[in-house]
């Protein structure tokens, strides 16, 4: 006998209440935040701007809000399986369902090193 689960993976734009997969939204992201792990997107049907963070396989719609320190709050959170995601200093890559995306930071400064820079 097999076990049917169901697991939510609908995230809800906090603005028009519309259903998004992960992919959309992943679709539709803009830039990140690798410090912070956040990355914005604009909703498909209301086209507003929103906030995503993920941590691990936690991923939550919600916003930034807040002094002295920005803080995230989310609206609708779901875990998805398989999710693997990798913070680096451009940017992030994700990997979704045999996809990936990836988004590049909010700030495009280049990190000072301590190795000699290389040349572009
Ligand atoms: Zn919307």
């Amino acid at each position: 006998m097999s076990q049917l689960i169901m697991i939510e993976t609908k995230l809800q734009c906090r603005f028009c209440k519309t259903d998004l997969t992960p992919e959309q939204v992943f679709d539709s992201s803009g830039v990140c935040w690798p410090n912070q792990h956040w990355i914005s997107f604009e909703c498909l049907n209301c086209h507003r701007e929103a906030k995503i963070e993920i941590e691990k396989t936690q991923v939550s719609i919600g916003d930034i809000d807040g002094a002295p320190g920005p803080c995230f709050f989310p609206d609708s959170t779901v875990r998805l399986r398989g999710l693997k995601i990798k913070w680096e200093w451009w940017g992030v890559e994700i990997h979704y369902a045999d996809r990936m995306w990836r988004v590049k930071s909010k700030s495009t400064k280049r990190v000072a090193t301590k190795s000699n820079a290389v040349d572009d």
